[in-house]
C-alpha cells in the first residue's frame, strides 16, 4: 500500500536549506531541482513519508508571467528531492522558477532552455571540477555565477567521499562515507554552501561524475582497497547522487547501475557528448601490491592492449555514432579526466587517466575524425590542474597531425599536484602547451561560427572568503584548425 501523501507539511526548520538547481537542458525542457531536508545533516529530519511541493516557472522574476506550475511529490525513497521535467518551454529562453512545501517558500532560482535545432547562435558555458569541500571555500562557484552564460558543466568530484590533503578551512561533517545515509548526509554537506547553491540557482547545469562520488580510483566493480561489496557502496554512492543532481527520470539508478552518458545539442553551434569513464571501465594495470587503482608506470605490453576499453563497448559505439550524426559546428567531449599523453619524469605513465587506456583513447580520436566538422574540443577535470593540449593519433610523433583540442580545467577547490609533478611537463610533452596546478578556478567557453574561446579563471586563493578572480590565460581555437593558439 502506498503511504499517504502530506500535504500540508510542517517543518522545523527550512525545508529549502539546501537550494535549488537546473539542469539537463532542451529546447523545450529543463529539469527543476530542490531536495526537502530541514535538518539537512543528519538524514533531511523528515518522517519517511511524501510531501506534496508545488512548483512554478515563469518568465520574470516577479512571478506575473507564469508559464507552467504543477505539484510534484518529493519521496522518500529518493530522499525527499524533487525531479520536476518542465516541458513545452520556448527555446534559448530564460525562466525563473521556485518551489513551495507548506508555508515555506524555496529561493528563486533561474535557468535557460538550449536554443532550438536550427540555431547557429554563439554558445557560452563554463566547465568545472574537483570541490574538495574540507581544502577551500567554494569562490570560484560565486565568480560563475556572475558570468554571462547558457549553462554550466560539472566534470566531477562534485562531492569527496573521504578526507585528505592538508591546510584545511572547514570540516566534513563525518567519516569516510559507505552508506546511502552517509552520502546523502555528504551531498547536504556540500550543497549547504552558499557560492555552490548560487551558482546552481543561475544557470541550467549539465553534470557527469567522476570516482570521488564513490570512491578514489574506483573502477567499475573493484574499489581502490578490493573491499568486499563494492556494488553496494556503488548503488548508494549513485542513488545519492541522482537525489542531489538535476537529472532527469531517466538516468534515475537501477540499483549500482545508473546511465549518465549523454548528448546534448545547443541548435547547430554545439553538440556535447556527455561520457562516463567510470562505471564500465576495465581495471588499472599494475596497480601497488595489494590494492586496486592507480599507479605510475613504465610501458608495459598490458596498457597498450587493444581490447581494454575505458568507456565500456556500449558507450564507445554511442559515441562513435553521436560524433558520425552530429550536425554541429563545434562537438565538446565532456568527460572526467585529463585525455593527452602525458609521460613523467622516469618515463612514466598514470594508469588512472586515459595513459592507462591508450587504445581506447586512439579509438575515440579516430572517432572524431569520422564526423561532418573537424572541430573536437575535449574538456576535463580530475588533475586540479589546467592543461591545454593538442591531441595527435600518435603522441610520440611530433610530425602526427593535430586532430583535436584539449581543454582541461583545474579545481574548484582541491588542492593542486606538488610543483615538482608539472614542472618540466610541457617540455618533456611537446603536444602539452600549458600546465599550471597552482591555481583554483574554473574554465570559459564561447563558441561561435568561427572560433572558440577559452578563458582560464583563477582565484587568488580558495583558502580566503571573497577572494577575486582573474584570467590567467586565453586561447582561440579556430574552426577547422585544431589545436589551441595562446592570444
Ligand atoms: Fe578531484
Ligand atoms: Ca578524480
Amino acid at each position: 500500500m502506498s503511504q499517504p501523501v502530506i500535504a500540508r507539511p510542517t517543518f522545523k526548520g527550512n525545508p529549502f536549506s539546501l537550494g535549488v538547481a537546473s539542469g539537463s537542458p532542451l529546447p523545450d525542457s529543463v529539469v527543476l531541482w530542490t531536495r526537502l531536508a530541514p535538518d539537512p545533516l543528519h538524514g533531511g529530519g523528515l518522517v519517511p513519508q511524501p510531501v506534496a511541493v508545488k512548483w512554478e516557472i515563469a518568465r520574470d522574476e516577479g512571478f506575473h508571467k507564469i508559464v507552467q506550475a504543477g505539484k510534484a511529490i518529493a519521496s522518500p525513497h529518493y530522499a525527499h528531492s524533487v525531479h520536476v521535467e518542465a516541458n513545452g518551454l520556448q527555446p534559448a529562453c530564460s525562466y525563473y522558477y521556485r518551489f513551495f512545501a507548506g508555508d515555506a517558500v524555496s529561493p528563486i532560482g533561474q535557468t535557460q532552455t538550449a536554443p532550438s535545432a536550427d540555431s547557429l547562435d554563439p554558445v557560452r558555458f563554463s566547465f568545472a571540477s574537483c570541490q574538495m569541500y574540507e581544502q577551500g571555500y567554494f569562490t570560484a562557484q560565486r565568480h560563475m555565477a556572475q558570468e554571462d552564460l547558457d549553462l554550466v558543466i560539472f566534470l566531477g568530484d562534485y562531492i569527496y567521499e573521504h578526507s585528505w590533503g592538508k591546510n584545511d578551512v572547514r570540516k566534513h561533517e563525518g567519516h569516510e562515507v559507505y552508506t546511502l545515509d552517509e552520502y546523502r548526509n555528504r551531498y547536504a554537506c556540500y550543497k549547504q554552501d552558499p557560492d555552490l547553491q548560487l551558482c546552481h540557482a543561475r544557470f541550467p547545469w549539465i553534470v557527469t561524475w567522476d570516482d570521488h562520488e564513490v570512491d578514489n580510483d574506483y573502477a567499475k566493480d573493484r574499489a581502490e582497497d578490493l573491499e568486499t561489496n563494492f556494488l553496494a557502496r556503488r548503488a548508494a554512492a549513485y542513488r545519492a547522487f541522482y537525489e542531489h543532481m538535476p537529472l532527469r527520470d531517466a538516468c534515475a539508478p537501477h540499483n549500482a547501475d545508473m546511465r549518465i552518458y549523454q548528448a546534448y545539442d545547443f541548435g547547430r553551434m554545439t553538440r556535447f557528448h556527455v561520457l562516463d569513464d567510470r562505471q564500465y571501465r576495465d581495471y588499472e594495470v599494475s596497480p601497488k601490491p595489494g590494492r586496486a587503482g592507480s599507479n605510475y608506470i613504465k610501458d608495459c605490453p598490458e596498457r597498450n592492449d587493444p581490447h581494454r576499453t575505458i568507456l565500456g563497448w556500449e558507450q564507445e559505439n554511442w559515441l562513435k555514432d553521436s560524433l558520425k550524426n552530429s550536425s554541429a559546428t563545434w562537438d565538446i567531449i565532456a568527460q572526467q579526466t585529463l585525455m593527452a599523453q602525458v609521460v613523467h619524469r622516469g618515463g612514466t605513465f598514470w594508469t588512472d587517466g586515459w595513459d592507462g587506456y591508450p587504445a581506447a583513447r586512439r579509438r575515440l580520436l579516430e572517432a572524431t575524425q569520422d564526423k561532418p566538422s573537424s572541430n573536437s574540443i575535449v574538456i576535463g577535470g580530475d588533475v586540479h590542474a589546467y592543461a591545454v593540449c593538442d591531441l595527435k593519433l600518435d603522441f610520440d610523433d611530433p610530425q602526427a597531425p593535430v586532430v583535436a583540442t584539449e581543454i582541461c580545467g583545474t579545481s574548484i577547490s582541491s588542492q593542486g599536484p606538488p610543483k615538482k609533478e608539472t614542472l618540466g611537463l610541457a617540455e618533456q610533452n611537446p603536444h602539452i602547451h600549458y600546465v599550471n596546478g597552482d591555481a583554483r578556478g574554473y574554465v570559459r567557453v564561447e563558441l561561435s561560427k568561427g572560433k572558440a574561446e577559452v578563458a582560464l579563471r583563477a582565484i587568488e586563493s580558495e583558502k580566503v572568503p571573497d577572494s577575486p578572480v582573474r584570467t590567467i590565460a586565453q586561447y582561440v581555437v579556430e574552426a577547422d584548425r585544431p589545436g589551441a593558439h595562446s592570444v
